[in-house]
């Protein structure tokens, strides 16, 4: 079987739903939906002979048949080792999973491969997502290669290049005077009457399926074990709740066993709403007021499944941690200059918080540690 999609679960109140029923969030709470699977009687080493994209993984993705898989050679992006990087500052184990390599620049690519092509099979047409930058390129490329429509909303202050993307892919950009969430908001409002399906991030249940991919990447690539510890720059948090998930799926599979790496939520000082709730102590984190940052992926003010990251944050044993863009710009340099990659100030982002986090302790210098660099810089000359 090409799926062993099962059904639907709401991450919130448990509620099920059949898996060809066309979902956003829970019908009952308004939670994110995820999706499950049959998970027993798959080997590991069946997909060694596969493409390295994120359809190696295709028993554990939710698109039931083969001809609906929309793809641009989307994820296995290389994990590679840091060690001028990691020797220079005291690291040991220092790893980087370069994400840059992802067509559109960037692993939001992952998730709209996996979105699209379920919207393709469920027999949308027309999809329409808010982004802060990303993942709308990828949103309007995806739709390209599937033939349906794309309708983007973006901050007017985005960089321009995000918006030259999506046009060049042939989707229809407007502009917003606001926020990621104002942006969302449009979306909303407008979805039913254009016939458009929201693909707005863990407001359907499959974006989160294709970030997951780096969970199961990351164990294959480490010989079907986990690091000590992953750094992540959390926008909407997809990826980091992604891989959490992967790693149950693996475990319930018998891929791997039940040693998880401590999980670490990185933002930007000017929006960090994750940090502040898991700080206070909270469930779930407030709007932040005048978000701002030039890393795009992470100005994200609220969240929608903030619970979600919060809930794995805490179960991991990590934490969430806050870096300027000035220390941002530094730490690109540095990659950079010791490691050959032109990253993202989202990369920046976490190798910043990586030298602050030992300093306190809270990374080990022989640990083995994993950082993400989920774009490429050239978007953000
Ligand atoms: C979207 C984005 C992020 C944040 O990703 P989430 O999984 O939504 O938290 C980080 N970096 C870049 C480059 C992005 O485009
Ligand atoms: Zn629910």
């Amino acid at each position: 079987m090409f799926s062993r999609f099962a059904h639907l679960v709401c991450t919130r109140c448990g509620a099920t739903y059949e898996r060809d029923r066309k979902m956003n969030v829970c019908a009952q709470c308004g939670g994110a939906l995820f999706p499950r699977y049959h998970l027993h009687a798959l080997d590991r080493d069946a997909v060694a002979g596969r493409a390295r994209t994120i359809w190696r993984w295709h028993e554990l993705m939710p698109v039931e048949e083969k001809e609906n898989v929309v793809t641009l050679g989307e994820g296995g992006t290389p994990l590679l080792r840091a060690d001028r990087l990691g020797a220079r500052f005291g690291f040991r184990d220092l790893w980087i999973k370069d994400e840059s390599g992802n067509p559109t620049g960037s692993f939001k690519a992952r998730g709209l491969s996996a979105a699209v092509s379920k919207a393709k099979e469920l027999g949308h047409s027309k999809i329409a997502l808010p982004t802060a930058g990303n993942a709308g390129g990828a949103a309007a490329a995806y739709a390209a290669k599937a033939g349906m429509e794309c309708h983007v909303f973006m901050p007017a202050d985005t960089p321009p290049v995000f918006r030259v993307e999506c046009e060049r892919y042939g989707a229809k950009v407007t502009l917003v005077d606001g926020l990621i969430d104002d942006c969302g908001r449009m979306v909303a409002a407008n979805a039913a009457k254009e016939g458009w399906h929201d693909v707005s991030t863990l407001k359907e249940p499959f974006r989160v399926e294709g970030k997951k991919t780096m969970g199961y990447e990351l164990a294959e690539d480490l010989g079907w074990t986990l690091p000590d510890a992953v750094l992540y720059p959390t926008g909407g948090g997809t990826g980091l709740i992604g891989m959490w998930k992967a790693f149950d799926e693996m475990e319930e599979l018998g891929w791997i066993d039940a040693k998880r790496p401590r999980m670490f939520a990185i933002q930007a000082e000017g929006c960090a709403p994750i940090p502040k709730a898991f700080a206070e102590g909270k469930d779930v984190s407030e709007k932040f007021p005048n978000a701002h940052t030039y890393a795009s992926g992470l100005r994200v003010p609220k969240a929608f499944a903030d619970y979600l990251i919060l809930k794995d944050v805490r179960a991991s044993g990590g934490s969430a941690v806050t870096v300027t863009d000035d220390e941002m710009r530094r730490a690109c340099d540095e990659i950079g200059a010791n490691e050959g990659l032109f990253v993202a100030p989202e990369g920046g982002a976490v190798w910043a918080a990586a030298k602050n986090l030992l300093a306190q302790r809270l990374l080990g210098e022989d640990e083995r540690i994993v950082l993400f660099n989920t774009g490429s810089g050239f978007k953000y000359l």
